[in-house]
Protein backbone atom coordinates (compact mmCIF):
# COMPACT_ATOMS: atom_id res chain seq x y z
CA UNK A 1 0.00 0.00 0.00
CA UNK A 2 1.11 3.29 -1.09
CA UNK A 3 1.90 5.76 2.29
CA UNK A 4 -0.61 8.80 2.96
CA UNK A 5 1.43 12.14 2.66
CA UNK A 6 -0.18 14.65 4.07
CA UNK A 7 1.13 17.87 3.30
CA UNK A 8 0.78 20.95 6.54
CA UNK A 9 0.92 20.12 10.37
CA UNK A 10 -2.23 23.33 11.24
CA UNK A 11 -5.05 21.72 12.59
CA UNK A 12 -6.26 20.24 9.47
CA UNK A 13 -3.16 17.84 8.55
CA UNK A 14 -2.56 16.85 12.10
CA UNK A 15 -6.35 16.15 12.70
CA UNK A 16 -6.19 14.42 9.21
CA UNK A 17 -2.66 12.57 10.35
CA UNK A 18 -3.73 11.12 13.40
CA UNK A 19 -6.94 9.56 12.31
CA UNK A 20 -5.26 7.94 8.58
CA UNK A 21 -2.81 6.48 11.62
CA UNK A 22 -5.12 5.18 13.84
CA UNK A 23 -6.82 3.45 11.36
CA UNK A 24 -3.56 1.67 10.23
CA UNK A 25 -2.94 3.93 7.62
CA UNK A 26 1.32 4.69 6.94
CA UNK A 27 1.05 8.23 6.88
CA UNK A 28 3.76 10.76 6.56
CA UNK A 29 3.43 14.45 7.52
CA UNK A 30 5.60 17.17 5.74
CA UNK A 31 5.48 20.41 7.52
CA UNK A 32 7.25 23.63 7.03
CA UNK A 33 6.03 25.34 10.08
CA UNK A 34 5.59 28.52 8.72
CA UNK A 35 2.87 30.79 9.06
CA UNK A 36 0.55 28.34 11.00
CA UNK A 37 -2.32 29.84 11.84
CA UNK A 38 -3.10 26.80 13.86
CA UNK A 39 -0.54 28.43 16.45
CA UNK A 40 -2.84 30.68 17.32
CA UNK A 41 -2.59 30.80 21.59
CA UNK A 42 -6.45 30.76 21.84
CA UNK A 43 -8.73 29.76 19.26
CA UNK A 44 -12.64 29.81 19.88
CA UNK A 45 -14.95 26.78 19.38
CA UNK A 46 -17.99 28.72 18.75
CA UNK A 47 -21.08 27.25 16.67
CA UNK A 48 -22.66 30.79 16.04
CA UNK A 49 -20.49 33.37 14.29
CA UNK A 50 -20.08 36.58 13.41
CA UNK A 51 -22.32 39.90 13.70
CA UNK A 52 -24.93 38.25 12.03
CA UNK A 53 -25.30 35.17 14.28
CA UNK A 54 -24.77 32.53 11.76
CA UNK A 55 -25.43 28.86 12.80
CA UNK A 56 -23.04 26.95 11.36
CA UNK A 57 -23.94 23.82 10.09
CA UNK A 58 -22.42 20.82 11.74
CA UNK A 59 -20.69 23.12 14.11
CA UNK A 60 -22.46 21.77 17.49
CA UNK A 61 -21.41 18.24 16.06
CA UNK A 62 -18.06 19.50 15.47
CA UNK A 63 -17.29 21.35 18.28
CA UNK A 64 -18.64 18.33 20.51
CA UNK A 65 -16.23 16.29 18.76
CA UNK A 66 -13.68 19.02 19.22
CA UNK A 67 -14.13 18.45 22.48
CA UNK A 68 -14.39 14.43 22.83
CA UNK A 69 -10.71 14.34 20.89
CA UNK A 70 -8.99 16.50 23.31
CA UNK A 71 -10.75 14.13 26.13
CA UNK A 72 -9.20 10.87 24.02
CA UNK A 73 -5.92 12.61 24.13
CA UNK A 74 -5.70 13.39 27.52
CA UNK A 75 -6.62 10.15 28.44
CA UNK A 76 -3.13 9.82 26.37
CA UNK A 77 -1.40 11.45 28.89
CA UNK A 78 -1.56 14.58 26.56
CA UNK A 79 -2.46 18.13 28.39
CA UNK A 80 -4.12 20.63 26.12
CA UNK A 81 -5.21 23.77 27.24
CA UNK A 82 -8.45 24.13 27.01
CA UNK A 83 -11.98 24.91 28.58
CA UNK A 84 -15.29 23.66 27.24
CA UNK A 85 -17.41 26.35 29.96
CA UNK A 86 -19.40 27.75 27.10
CA UNK A 87 -18.85 30.89 25.06
CA UNK A 88 -20.65 34.41 26.00
CA UNK A 89 -22.30 36.26 22.73
CA UNK A 90 -23.37 40.00 23.53
CA UNK A 91 -25.64 41.77 21.36
CA UNK A 92 -25.86 45.26 21.25
CA UNK A 93 -30.01 45.81 20.38
CA UNK A 94 -33.38 44.17 19.77
CA UNK A 95 -32.93 43.93 15.82
CA UNK A 96 -29.77 41.82 16.18
CA UNK A 97 -31.74 39.86 18.82
CA UNK A 98 -33.86 39.35 16.48
CA UNK A 99 -32.40 38.19 13.69
CA UNK A 100 -30.36 35.79 16.27
CA UNK A 101 -32.99 34.41 17.52
CA UNK A 102 -34.91 33.25 14.15
CA UNK A 103 -31.55 31.83 12.95
CA UNK A 104 -31.66 29.53 15.78
CA UNK A 105 -32.70 26.03 14.90
CA UNK A 106 -35.46 24.82 17.51
CA UNK A 107 -34.07 22.39 20.15
CA UNK A 108 -30.10 24.36 19.75
CA UNK A 109 -28.65 24.70 22.97
CA UNK A 110 -28.41 27.94 24.55
CA UNK A 111 -29.99 30.40 27.08
CA UNK A 112 -30.68 33.97 26.33
CA UNK A 113 -29.40 36.23 29.57
CA UNK A 114 -31.10 39.79 30.17
CA UNK A 115 -28.03 40.48 31.89
CA UNK A 116 -23.96 39.93 31.66
CA UNK A 117 -23.12 37.71 34.05
CA UNK A 118 -20.83 39.69 36.40
CA UNK A 119 -17.52 37.96 35.89
CA UNK A 120 -17.39 38.55 32.02
CA UNK A 121 -16.73 41.92 32.63
CA UNK A 122 -19.37 42.85 29.43
CA UNK A 123 -20.47 46.89 29.68
CA UNK A 124 -23.94 47.27 30.88
CA UNK A 125 -24.91 48.47 27.61
CA UNK A 126 -25.04 45.15 25.89
CA UNK A 127 -29.15 44.16 25.19
CA UNK A 128 -28.87 40.84 25.57
CA UNK A 129 -26.29 38.31 25.86
CA UNK A 130 -26.81 34.76 24.28
CA UNK A 131 -25.17 31.73 26.05
CA UNK A 132 -23.91 28.72 23.96
CA UNK A 133 -22.76 25.95 26.07
CA UNK A 134 -21.40 24.20 23.96
CA UNK A 135 -18.50 26.31 23.41
CA UNK A 136 -15.03 27.15 24.67
CA UNK A 137 -11.67 27.32 23.62
CA UNK A 138 -8.04 25.53 22.72
CA UNK A 139 -4.51 26.17 22.58
CA UNK A 140 -3.88 25.54 19.03
CA UNK A 141 -0.35 25.21 19.07
CA UNK A 142 -0.75 22.31 21.58
CA UNK A 143 -3.73 20.79 20.05
CA UNK A 144 -1.52 20.62 16.70
CA UNK A 145 1.69 19.12 19.07
CA UNK A 146 -0.39 16.63 20.38
CA UNK A 147 -2.22 15.26 17.67
CA UNK A 148 1.39 14.73 15.76
CA UNK A 149 2.74 13.13 18.35
CA UNK A 150 -0.12 10.57 19.48
CA UNK A 151 -1.05 9.94 15.65
CA UNK A 152 2.69 8.54 15.50
CA UNK A 153 3.21 9.25 12.12
CA UNK A 154 6.31 10.21 10.36
CA UNK A 155 6.51 14.03 10.59
CA UNK A 156 9.56 15.45 8.18
CA UNK A 157 10.04 19.39 8.87
CA UNK A 158 10.54 20.43 5.43
CA UNK A 159 8.60 22.32 2.85
CA UNK A 160 7.06 20.14 -0.36
CA UNK A 161 8.05 22.34 -3.20
CA UNK A 162 5.99 20.26 -5.78
CA UNK A 163 2.61 19.03 -4.79
CA UNK A 164 1.00 16.36 -7.24
CA UNK A 165 -1.71 14.15 -6.26
CA UNK A 166 0.53 11.08 -6.14
CA UNK A 167 3.47 12.44 -4.83
CA UNK A 168 5.47 15.38 -3.72
CA UNK A 169 9.01 16.70 -4.52
CA UNK A 170 10.31 18.28 -0.95
CA UNK A 171 12.97 21.26 -0.97
CA UNK A 172 16.23 18.49 -0.60
CA UNK A 173 14.63 17.50 -4.23
CA UNK A 174 13.54 14.15 -2.97
CA UNK A 175 10.35 12.74 -4.55
CA UNK A 176 7.84 10.86 -2.36
CA UNK A 177 5.62 9.38 -3.91
CA UNK A 178 2.11 8.30 -2.01
CA UNK A 179 -1.76 9.55 -1.68
CA UNK A 180 -1.43 13.43 -1.57
CA UNK A 181 -3.87 15.41 0.82
CA UNK A 182 -3.51 19.32 0.49
CA UNK A 183 -3.64 20.78 4.37
CA UNK A 184 -1.53 24.02 3.82
CA UNK A 185 -3.95 26.73 4.77
CA UNK A 186 -2.94 30.16 3.59
CA UNK A 187 0.94 29.64 3.32
CA UNK A 188 0.78 26.67 1.73
CA UNK A 189 -1.86 28.30 -1.17
CA UNK A 190 0.12 31.01 -2.16
CA UNK A 191 3.18 28.65 -2.43
CA UNK A 192 1.29 26.16 -4.94
CA UNK A 193 -0.32 29.16 -6.51
CA UNK A 194 -3.76 27.88 -5.58
CA UNK A 195 -6.38 30.87 -5.73
CA UNK A 196 -8.46 32.01 -2.64
CA UNK A 197 -9.50 34.82 0.71
CA UNK A 198 -6.45 35.18 2.26
CA UNK A 199 -6.83 37.62 5.73
CA UNK A 200 -4.65 38.61 8.36
CA UNK A 201 -5.71 38.99 12.00
CA UNK A 202 -3.90 39.63 15.15
CA UNK A 203 -4.51 39.00 19.02
CA UNK A 204 -3.13 40.85 21.69
CA UNK A 205 -1.39 38.43 24.19
CA UNK A 206 -1.95 39.65 27.60
CA UNK A 207 -0.75 38.39 30.93
CA UNK A 208 -4.20 38.32 33.01
CA UNK A 209 -7.72 37.33 30.76
CA UNK A 210 -9.81 40.34 30.25
CA UNK A 211 -13.25 38.09 31.03
CA UNK A 212 -12.61 33.95 32.46
CA UNK A 213 -14.85 32.95 29.85
CA UNK A 214 -15.17 33.64 26.11
CA UNK A 215 -16.61 36.15 25.26
CA UNK A 216 -17.01 37.18 21.37
CA UNK A 217 -18.80 39.65 19.32
CA UNK A 218 -16.54 41.29 16.23
CA UNK A 219 -13.78 41.10 18.62
CA UNK A 220 -13.08 38.30 20.86
CA UNK A 221 -11.16 37.57 24.28
CA UNK A 222 -10.72 34.27 25.66
CA UNK A 223 -8.36 32.79 28.39
CA UNK A 224 -4.89 31.25 27.85
CA UNK A 225 -2.47 28.74 28.85
CA UNK A 226 -0.40 32.09 29.76
CA UNK A 227 -3.10 34.81 30.94
CA UNK A 228 -5.55 35.47 28.09
CA UNK A 229 -5.69 36.88 24.45
CA UNK A 230 -8.14 39.73 22.70
CA UNK A 231 -8.70 39.15 19.22
CA UNK A 232 -9.69 39.40 15.40
CA UNK A 233 -9.46 38.92 11.70
CA UNK A 234 -10.06 42.28 10.63
CA UNK A 235 -7.38 43.50 7.84
CA UNK A 236 -8.17 44.00 4.53
CA UNK A 237 -8.41 40.56 2.34
CA UNK A 238 -5.92 39.76 -0.05
CA UNK A 239 -5.05 37.07 -2.40
CA UNK A 240 -2.06 35.74 -1.30
CA UNK A 241 -0.72 35.48 2.49
CA UNK A 242 1.11 38.68 4.22
CA UNK A 243 2.09 37.52 7.05
CA UNK A 244 4.66 40.17 7.75
CA UNK A 245 4.14 43.96 8.93
CA UNK A 246 2.63 45.01 12.68
CA UNK A 247 -0.92 46.16 12.18
CA UNK A 248 -0.72 49.37 14.49
CA UNK A 249 -3.65 51.05 13.12
CA UNK A 250 -6.07 47.72 13.68
CA UNK A 251 -4.70 47.18 16.48
CA UNK A 252 -5.85 50.62 18.31
CA UNK A 253 -9.60 49.50 16.32
CA UNK A 254 -9.00 46.43 18.36
CA UNK A 255 -8.46 48.21 21.61
CA UNK A 256 -11.17 50.70 21.19
CA UNK A 257 -13.90 48.40 20.44
CA UNK A 258 -12.01 46.46 23.54
CA UNK A 259 -12.85 49.69 25.85
CA UNK A 260 -16.76 49.64 24.18
CA UNK A 261 -17.10 45.67 25.20
CA UNK A 262 -15.68 45.58 28.49
CA UNK A 263 -16.33 47.28 31.84
CA UNK A 264 -12.50 47.37 33.11
CA UNK A 265 -9.70 47.61 30.90
CA UNK A 266 -6.01 47.49 31.79
CA UNK A 267 -4.46 45.26 29.56
CA UNK A 268 -0.91 43.80 30.89
CA UNK A 269 -0.19 42.90 27.19
CA UNK A 270 2.86 40.46 26.61
CA UNK A 271 3.62 40.14 23.08
CA UNK A 272 1.07 40.27 19.70
CA UNK A 273 -0.06 37.22 17.76
CA UNK A 274 -0.59 37.58 14.00
CA UNK A 275 -1.78 34.88 12.00
CA UNK A 276 -3.38 34.64 8.39
CA UNK A 277 -6.59 32.41 7.51
CA UNK A 278 -7.77 31.13 4.16
CA UNK A 279 -10.91 30.33 2.77
CA UNK A 280 -12.84 30.97 -0.54
CA UNK A 281 -10.38 28.72 -1.85
CA UNK A 282 -10.29 27.40 -5.74
CA UNK A 283 -8.14 24.33 -5.79
CA UNK A 284 -7.32 21.17 -8.25
CA UNK A 285 -9.82 18.70 -8.28
CA UNK A 286 -7.64 15.77 -9.22
CA UNK A 287 -5.82 16.92 -5.78
CA UNK A 288 -7.67 15.59 -2.38
CA UNK A 289 -7.11 18.86 0.17
CA UNK A 290 -8.67 19.62 3.80
CA UNK A 291 -7.98 23.68 3.91
CA UNK A 292 -9.82 26.97 3.46
CA UNK A 293 -11.43 26.53 6.72
CA UNK A 294 -11.45 29.84 7.77
CA UNK A 295 -11.66 30.97 11.15
CA UNK A 296 -13.47 27.71 12.07
CA UNK A 297 -10.19 25.15 11.51
CA UNK A 298 -11.05 24.32 15.84
CA UNK A 299 -14.62 23.61 15.29
CA UNK A 300 -15.28 21.28 11.75
CA UNK A 301 -11.28 20.69 11.63
CA UNK A 302 -10.93 17.42 13.63
CA UNK A 303 -14.30 16.45 12.71
CA UNK A 304 -14.09 16.58 8.89
CA UNK A 305 -10.78 14.62 9.18
CA UNK A 306 -12.10 11.92 10.90
CA UNK A 307 -14.68 12.08 8.25
CA UNK A 308 -12.15 12.50 5.42
CA UNK A 309 -10.51 9.41 6.66
CA UNK A 310 -13.41 7.07 6.84
CA UNK A 311 -15.49 8.04 3.75
CA UNK A 312 -12.38 9.00 1.01
CA UNK A 313 -9.11 7.27 2.67
CA UNK A 314 -9.53 4.22 4.22
CA UNK A 315 -12.06 3.37 0.84
CA UNK A 316 -9.26 4.66 -1.62
CA UNK A 317 -5.77 3.13 0.06
CA UNK A 318 -7.86 -0.07 0.82
CA UNK A 319 -8.87 -0.41 -2.68
C1 LIG B 1 -6.05 35.85 14.32
C2 LIG B 1 -6.70 34.54 14.09
C3 LIG B 1 -7.64 34.09 14.99
C4 LIG B 1 -8.27 32.88 14.80
N1 LIG B 1 -9.19 32.47 15.70
C5 LIG B 1 -9.81 31.29 15.53
C6 LIG B 1 -10.78 30.86 16.44
O1 LIG B 1 -11.08 31.57 17.38
N2 LIG B 1 -11.38 29.65 16.24
C7 LIG B 1 -11.07 28.85 15.17
O2 LIG B 1 -11.63 27.74 15.03
N3 LIG B 1 -10.16 29.25 14.26
C8 LIG B 1 -9.53 30.44 14.43
N4 LIG B 1 -8.63 30.88 13.50
C9 LIG B 1 -8.54 30.18 12.24
C10 LIG B 1 -7.84 28.96 12.34
O3 LIG B 1 -6.65 29.33 12.94
C11 LIG B 1 -7.67 28.35 10.95
O4 LIG B 1 -8.92 27.98 10.39
C12 LIG B 1 -6.87 27.09 11.06
O5 LIG B 1 -5.80 27.27 11.93
C13 LIG B 1 -6.37 26.67 9.71
O6 LIG B 1 -5.68 25.47 9.88
P1 LIG B 1 -4.99 24.74 8.68
O7 LIG B 1 -4.49 23.46 9.22
O8 LIG B 1 -5.92 24.70 7.52
O9 LIG B 1 -3.79 25.69 8.22
P2 LIG B 1 -2.52 26.21 9.04
O10 LIG B 1 -2.76 26.18 10.49
O11 LIG B 1 -2.09 27.49 8.43
O12 LIG B 1 -1.40 25.10 8.76
C14 LIG B 1 -0.83 24.91 7.50
C15 LIG B 1 0.58 24.36 7.72
O13 LIG B 1 1.04 23.80 6.51
C16 LIG B 1 2.37 24.19 6.30
N5 LIG B 1 2.62 24.12 4.86
C17 LIG B 1 1.97 24.81 3.90
N6 LIG B 1 2.44 24.48 2.69
C18 LIG B 1 3.41 23.58 2.89
C19 LIG B 1 4.27 22.87 2.02
N7 LIG B 1 4.24 23.04 0.68
N8 LIG B 1 5.17 22.01 2.57
C20 LIG B 1 5.21 21.82 3.92
N9 LIG B 1 4.40 22.47 4.78
C21 LIG B 1 3.52 23.34 4.27
C22 LIG B 1 2.43 25.61 6.84
O14 LIG B 1 3.76 26.01 7.07
C23 LIG B 1 1.59 25.43 8.11
O15 LIG B 1 2.41 24.96 9.16
C24 LIG B 1 -7.97 32.08 13.66
C25 LIG B 1 -7.03 32.52 12.74
C26 LIG B 1 -6.38 33.73 12.95
C27 LIG B 1 -5.37 34.19 11.97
Amino acid sequence: MKPLIVVGGGIAGSSLAYFAARAGIQTILIDAGKHTASDVPSALINPVRGQNGHVVEGGLEGAQFTFALLDELQKQGFEVPHSRAGVYRPVPDEKTFLKWVKNLPEGYPHEWLDRAPLQTNLQDHWHKVLFLPVGGWVDGKAFCTALQEASKAQILRQTAVSIRPDGVVLQDQTFLQGTVVFCGGSHGATLAGFAGTHRRGSLLLLNDTLSPLPVSFGIYATPSRKGGVLGSTFETPSTECRPYGLPLSSLSWLMEKARLTFKTLQPDLSGVWTGVRYSGATLPEDLLTLTALGSKGFLLGPKLARDRVEQTLIPLLHQ
